[in-house]
């Protein structure tokens, strides 16, 4: 209920703003469309899409993440003075899925003429989780080049001019995922142990990729600490499965990872839902990092 009202209220502040400054965006646009050295200004909602968009783009774009850093963008709801960044820049590149649960009050407020929106999971194998859509598609490196491939072909549709640059980035970089993916792909073939545990329930697609399977201490939007009962049943589970390592989120109750792990007698080992930037680590070292410490724990 208090989230509907800040949005309404959201809505009301922004159709006035948007009113009031029209003028001076468009005007705005026409002088960038005439300056071929300015660069593409891309607003991305969460950090997974401001590197992809910044791998692809390279020095072609200027990319600028709405969800602040460190916070969980699952509690995030936009501010006044984020739609009006939103609203000065060319191209709004978002998850969907759910992602951001505030998307219609975007879409309410900032027409397509004026900010193109692109939702970067369009035609992507969508995973649920009973009749909820999960999230989480950048922690598949499969479902991930798909979202690149969408990002690249918005950066092409506002920037014909630098086709052969967008398209030779996302080459690479759809490689780069592959190659891991492959990697992996063999060695989590090569194990019988696939259950594991984590902090929220952010790596379903990662494990529906590698014959996987997670449990976890929240749920897929990182809401709700385990019951007691649930908490019990979660010891029961790593102690008859011989789970040694519990992994544990910085963003996520890392206090009942903690708590499980001293239950069980498990190691907490830090992972990475790539939600917010980490360690100042890339995309691709969070993820190799992710997938070779889920595979240690998986074959000790
Ligand atoms: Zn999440």
């Amino acid at each position: 209920m208090r989230k509907r009202f800040f949005l309404t209220l959201s809505c009301i502040l922004m159709s006035l703003f948007i009113i009031g400054c029209s003028n001076s965006n468009s005007s705005s646009k026409s002088s960038k469309e005439n300056d071929e050295n300015k660069k593409l200004q891309v607003m991305v909602s969460i950090y997974p899409l401001k590197e992809f968009t910044e791998t692809i783009g390279g020095d072609k774009v200027e990319v600028t993440c709405l969800v602040p850093e460190n916070m969980e963008p699952h509690d995030y709801e936009p501010k006044t003075k984020d739609f009006e960044k939103l609203i000065n820049s060319d191209m709004f590149i978002y998850n969907g899925l759910g992602m951001e649960h505030w998307i219609d009050s975007v879409n309410n407020v900032v027409s397509d003429d004026k900010v193109l929106k692109v939702n970067s999971s369009d035609g992507i194998d969508v995973r649920k989780e009973g009749d909820l859509l999960d999230p989480h598609s950048w922690l598949s490196l499969i479902q991930a080049q798909k979202q690149c491939e969408n990002i690249k072909n918005a950066l092409i549709s506002l920037d014909e001019s630098n086709k052969d640059t967008y398209e030779k980035n996302y080459n690479n970089f759809k490689n780069q995922l592959q190659n891991l993916y492959d990697k992996y792909s063999a060695k989590f073939n090569g194990i019988n142990q696939k259950d594991f545990i984590t902090g929220h329930a952010a790596f379903g697609y990662l494990c529906r990729d590698f014959g996987l399977s997670q449990k976890s201490v929240e749920n897929l939007y990182g809401e709700g600490e385990p019951t007691p009962k649930e908490l019990e049943g979660l010891v029961n589970f790593c102690k008859s499965n011989n789970i040694k390592v519990i992994f544990s989120e910085s963003l996520a109750s890392p206090k009942v990872s903690e708590t499980l792990a001293s239950e069980v007698g498990a190691e907490v080992v830090p992972i990475y839902t790539l939600e917010s930037s980490e360690d100042n680590m890339s995309y691709l070292e969070a993820m190799r990092n992710n997938l070779d410490k889920i595979y240690n724990s998986l074959s000790k």
